[in-house]
């Protein structure tokens, strides 16, 4: 059922980027203007505090959306956070710091992010009035960090969990393995969360049940990985183009990211066996 047909789930306002909405007592969320197959609506920036602000995931280097989060963090903006290195969520980090003077953490400099101090699995930020807990997710990027805000139960996914679009697991960086063992983590953590807000899309209101369709949506595609290369489908791209039938051609890169992901991990678990570009059961 859509959101659309369900009579219990009020209609919810659109995303327009550039606006800040308030999401709780402590959060708000302004969308940067890169909408796109990857992005959904657009990246969320969100201002976690009041006196004092942490913002995390600054987006992409761009000026009105980094004047917008500015504007109104203002000089109560005393930390930048990321969540990983991804080319949607931190090259805004540099103009932001120029107009705040802000720290910037996240788990490593990489991919061009310069960064003032870097948070490992359990570290905190403490600010005045909270505390917003680094959580280590790797899977859809080796150096992802979730955020959890402990007094309001909200955890900032980042792209390891997202509203709408598909969380894409492309090797090296990317492990399905990880990625699956992290999911299994944050559900773990149930009385901990209340709702999720992620990197693209809207907030998630019931974050297990999210958890539990990402895992069985993720099961249920190494079940079809694995009954095509049963079945005698041995390449990547041909097991792309049987599972994924109408993709658009740009995702097209993501998919056989995703599938080598896949296969990758039936590989460590010796249910299949690789000879160079083909695949086989083990
Ligand atoms: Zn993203």
């Amino acid at each position: 059922m859509t959101q659309a047909e369900d009579p219990e789930v009020p209609e919810r306002r659109p995303i327009v980027p550039g606006v800040a909405s308030a999401l709780s007592p402590l959060v708000r969320r302004i969308v940067a203007n890169n909408p796109g197959p990857m992005t959904g609506p657009g990246t969320n920036t969100y201002l976690v505090g009041i006196d004092e602000i942490v913002v995390i995931d600054p987006g992409p280097d761009d000026p009105e959306h980094l004047d917008a989060i500015a504007g109104c963090g203002g000089d109560r903006i005393r930390w930048i956070a990321c969540t990983h290195t991804h080319i949607d969520h931190f090259p805004g980090v540099a103009g932001l710091q120029e107009r705040t003077g802000a720290e910037v953490l996240a788990f490593d400099s990489r991919d061009g992010l310069e960064i003032d101090r870097s948070l490992a699995d359990g570290d905190v930020i403490e600010a005045t009035e909270f505390v917003l807990r680094a959580v280590h997710t790797p899977g859809h990027a080796s150096n992802h960090l979730c955020y959890l805000l402990e007094q309001e139960r909200m955890l900032f996914s980042g792209d390891h969990i997202m509203d709408g679009s598909t969380v894409v697991i492309r090797p090296p960086d990317g492990d399905m393995a990880a990625y699956l063992a992290q999911l299994e983590r944050l559900k773990a953590w149930r009385p901990r969360l209340r709702s999720i807000a992620p990197g693209h899309g809207y907030l998630i209101e019931q974050p297990i049940a999210k958890i539990d369709e990402y895992l069985d949506h993720r099961r249920d595609r190494e079940q079809q990985v694995l009954t095509c290369v049963k079945s005698g489908t041995s390449k990547v791209p041909d097991i792309v183009a049987e599972l994924y039938p109408d993709l658009l051609e740009e995702l097209v890169p993501m998919a056989q990211g995703t599938v080598e992901a896949h296969l990758l991990k039936l590989k460590d678990e010796k249910r299949v066996k690789r000879n160079r570009k083909t695949w086989s059961a083990a």
